[in-house]
């Protein structure tokens, strides 16, 4: 689960982390009355989406291409620019052309920035430990720094049976080139944020940019932080910050449904019964030279109403071209899969070609109900007949 800047900020404060005094306001006059509570003279407004690189994003259809991250002089200004970002959609690298309306905005006290660096938590699937990353090319794409000047990111790996040590965290702070009292300060930085990261579970906590300001603090200017959903129960309090708006309303759809669905960028829509299988069928799909559109497993007992719902979200999708259906019956029955595609179509229509493969328990009934409901679909016999046949019908790979 994600969260938005500046409720990692008010999560990452309570462990000690520096971060800017700033307030979230959902409108334009909340957004006025922050400003003057924090006391100016001198703000940066903040569009909070679950995307990053809002400062060199613009908002669509705006001629100036302004950034959602803005740095205002007055009240006056608080009001206007707050007025052309909230209920405006924000296109940054990270959101796609489509872009995400911004709902909430984050104000906080203007820094003044003498250095921008950067500071990640993760885990290291390779070594299974936490991996500090710290570089001091801050403000930029890490994923770039890393693959342009990788001898530029300082990464120190954490023992779990100890935890992260001073003499870690003292050596990135070197490492960044922070200076007398930037030493002491940026160690406890790091230690606090590692404290956060264990203690609530995080997946991932990214400090893009830490700052060095002008006076020598060193603060977090901006926060990124994930969570494990597995542990979510653990943190009523964390799941409570989940704002719905930013869910992707497929996966929002599968969850009420209790699928397991993950939407891809390909344009083969999946549906399959079981991980491994589905795992297989994109890996198949690829094989064939085109890519899934999605990752969906049913479960191995799917009822009929979860079929239905599988496949309005699959076919939902615009950039699904043709719709590949794997099933594998053992505890799920090919004739209860078969009679969910025929309701599904009925009330959503077919407009993308169907390829169907269907194996194992009542699996003639199933075939046969396909046969009899008239609906234009392509029987395929095993998987690799499948992949080769949804990947011509969708007009080749
Ligand atoms: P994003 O990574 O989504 O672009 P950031 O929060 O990193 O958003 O902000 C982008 C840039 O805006 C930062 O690199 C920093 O230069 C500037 N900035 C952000 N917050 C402040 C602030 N409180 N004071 C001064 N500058 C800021
Ligand atoms: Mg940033």
């Amino acid at each position: 689960m994600n969260i938005h800047e500046y409720q990692a900020k008010q999560l990452l404060d309570g462990y000690g982390v520096a971060v800017p005094r700033g307030a979230p306001a959902f409108t334009v006059d909340e957004a006025v009355r922050a400003a003057a509570s924090l006391g100016g003279p001198v703000w940066v407004l903040k569009s909070q989406i679950h995307a990053g690189g809002r400062g060199a994003g613009h908002f669509a259809g705006d001629p100036q291409k302004r950034g959602g991250v803005r740095v205002v002089k007055s009240l006056d200004e608080v009001r206007s620019d707050a007025g052309s970002m909230l209920g405006h959609v924000l296109v940054t690298r990270q959101t796609g052309a489509a872009g995400r309306e911004v709902k909430r905005l984050y104000i906080e006290e203007a820094c003044d920035i003498a250095r921008e660096l950067y500071l990640g938590l993760l885990l290291d699937r390779a070594t299974s430990r936490l991996l500090m990353m710290a570089s001091t090319e801050g403000g930029m794409d890490i994923e770039e720094v890393a693959e342009k000047t990788p001898e530029k990111i300082l990464k120190i790996s954490i023992d779990p049976a100890v935890g992260m040590m001073p003499f870690q965290a003292r050596r990135l702070a070197f490492g960044l080139g922070l200076q007398g009292k930037q030493i002491g300060s940026g160690v406890e930085f790091m230690l606090a944020m590692y404290q956060a990261f264990t203690e609530l579970d995080a997946s991932v906590v990214e400090i893009n940019p830490l700052v060095v300001t002008a006076a020598g603090d060193v603060i977090a200017l901006d926060a990124k932080m994930n969570f494990d959903d597995n542990a979510l129960y653990r943190h009523p309090a964390i799941r409570e910050l989940n704002d719905p708006h930013e869910d992707d309303p497929a996966e929002v759809e599968a969850a009420e449904a209790d699928l397991n669905f993950i939407k891809l960028d390909g344009s083969i829509g999946c549906m399959v019964n079981g991980a491994g299988l589905a795992m297989a069928t994109m890996d198949i799909i690829k094989l064939y030279g085109s890519s899934p559109a999605n990752f969906l497993d049913v479960g191995g007992s799917a009822k009929a109403e979860q079929v239905v719902a599988a496949f309005k979200i699959i076919t939902s999708d615009p950039n699904v071209k043709a719709v590949l259906v794997n099933i594998f019956g053992g505890i799920m029955r090919c004739d209860l899969i078969a009679a969910g595609i025929i309701t599904a179509t009925r009330e959503v229509g077919l407009k993308v070609p169907l390829v169907v493969r269907l194996e194992g328990t009542n699996v003639e009934q199933g075939k046969a109900l396909l046969d009899r409901s008239g609906l234009n679909i392509i029987a395929a016999d095993d998987l690799a007949d499948a992949a080769q046949k949804v990947v011509d019908a969708q007009g080749g790979s």
